[in-house]
């Protein structure tokens, strides 16, 4: 793997987020015809220590952000520098590694008094049609970007058409933080819910995000959506939204759909066996063939107990029509000026989000410190039998339940998906005088939703003093067909 600088100077001293120097990595594969595949793309953050210069000069990004496309790589023409004792830092050029490109950078920064920032910057990508129509639009902002390790990554993508002159569709990808509040990560508008389309989203996706341990992602039931996603991130789990997989249902089963409307829920939502198996045999007596569809789609997309990871309390794609709602008199917009609009509402958001962070003393968020008050509440009628040191039995109105707090999990299946103490696991802790804190899932902390929104999105300056590089500016992109 190597290092490439992009690396543009700007005459003026501009706020410091604004032109970040960008630095990539990319694992290249040649293939048999010489075209590159870019597998990772990642930034070089640990430099970030760099930036302790005066600043004369800011550096400005060119990168693959920039939306051109990838140039060949040429094994004579990328010379790879292994040296640290390069004078210069420019655009294009190749590092061994990153101890290298960093040696370089700092006798860089002294020499040349240029100040560095190195950071995951923000991603636009914009593709054309060979006849320089605009095609497609990709947007993920650094502020969006930063905090990507600091939240569980369940990513629900939806399409929603627009209602412009030019129509088109506006693609979300979105999350939720440790609050519980809608975490936006890209959004993009394509010409319409095509293969292409899809396809073309999600490489984007994979390119700003990359692949996380545990990531899962959560859609409606679109065949080409499945398609496209699966061929992107072939190992990553995608779910079913539960909510539009009923409706499904109530397409093609209409009679039987209302009765089985709350146990099919129910069984989505269940933590145990044998709490779904005796659903899914109610679904069975009713109308056997709801319960051949819903086998037939996959339990592990749609219930809980079968997901291959954990998706918590991500069950429907509800975050994503909540962003189409509030977009409503903003679809109607031309393309920028909707793009506008959606960038100004993520910003109050993440403003707001970010502030109720700052200002959160509970244990949890604010979503998760409600359910962790309700376990508690529940848990005043137990009582606790202890086993082990760790290891306890507690009897909830008439049954049993076992505790183990090593492991952080309960036989009622909750303490170890909410990955909060459930009601059983309250009752023992507070039996031991313990305190809740070191049991819930780290995600949920205010620590991690602070530093989820530690980039603000910053204002856009007017139009007149926009300083835009002559090959963007020269650049014609041509309303869709
Ligand atoms: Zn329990």
């Amino acid at each position: 793997m190597g290092y490439r600088v992009y690396v543009e100077l700007k005459k003026e001293n501009r706020e410091f987020g604004m032109y970040p120097l960008c630095i990539t990595s990319m694992d290249k594969e040649i293939e048999a015809e010489g075209s590159l595949i870019h597998n990772d793309l990642m930034q070089l953050d640990e430099i970030a220590g760099v930036n302790k210069f005066e600043t004369v000069d800011t550096l400005a990004l060119g990168s693959l952000n920039s939306g051109e496309p990838i140039e060949i790589f040429e094994p004579e023409r990328n010379l790879i520098i292994s040296k640290t004792n390069k004078k210069e830092v420019m655009t294009g050029q190749m590092y061994k590694d990153k101890d290298t490109l960093k040696a370089v950078m700092e006798q860089y920064t002294i020499v040349e008094r240029f100040q560095f920032r190195v950071d995951r910057s923000n991603a636009i990508r914009i593709e054309k049609s060979p006849k320089n129509e605009f095609m497609y639009m990709y947007i993920s902002l650094y502020a969006f970007i930063k905090g990507f390790d600091y939240y569980r990554p369940i990513v629900i993508v939806d399409g929603n058409h627009l209602k412009s002159t030019y129509t088109g569709t506006f693609v979300s990808a979105s999350t939720l933080d440790g609050a519980g509040h809608i975490l936006p990560l890209a959004y993009s508008v394509v010409d319409s819910e095509n293969d292409a389309a899809w396809l073309w989203f999600f490489e984007q996706f994979k390119m700003t995000y990359g692949e996380r341990e545990n990531m899962c992602i959560v859609l409606d039931r679109n065949e080409s959506i499945i398609k496209y996603l699966s061929r992107v991130y072939p190992t990553v789990p995608h779910f079913a939204c539960i909510w539009h997989l009923w409706n499904n249902v109530y397409k093609k089963f209409k009679e039987s759909h209302v009765r089985l409307s709350e146990v099919y829920f129910s069984m989505a939502k269940a933590y145990i066996q044998d709490e779904f198996d005796s659903l899914i045999e109610k679904v069975e007596k009713v109308d056997i063939r709801i319960k051949d569809y819903l086998e037939l789609v996959g339990y592990e997309k749609w219930a809980r107990l079968y997901a291959p990871v954990n998706r918590g309390w991500t069950m429907t794609s509800n975050i994503a029509e909540s962003i189409n709602s509030a977009l409503v008199s903003a679809r109607e917009l031309p393309i920028y000026d909707f793009l506008e609009e959606v960038r100004k509402m993520f910003g109050r958001w993440n403003w707001n989000d970010r502030k109720e962070a700052s200002h959160t003393y509970t244990t949890l968020g604010r979503k998760y410190q409600e359910i962790l008050k309700l376990n508690e509440a529940l848990s005043t009628r137990m009582t606790v039998v202890p086993s082990t040191e760790r290891l306890h039995m507690v009897n909830d109105e008439g049954r049993n339940y076992t505790v183990c707090l090593l492991d952080k999990t309960c036989s009622c299946g909750r303490f170890q998906v909410d990955e909060l103490p459930c009601p059983h696991a309250w009752g023992v802790l507070k039996s031991k005088f313990l305190m809740p804190e070191d049991y819930c899932s780290d995600y949920y902390k205010p620590k991690s939703i602070i530093i989820t929104y530690e980039v603000p999105v910053y204002p856009l300056p007017d139009r007149r003093e926009w300083n835009i590089p002559a090959h963007i500016s020269e650049e014609v992109i041509l309303p869709p067909k």
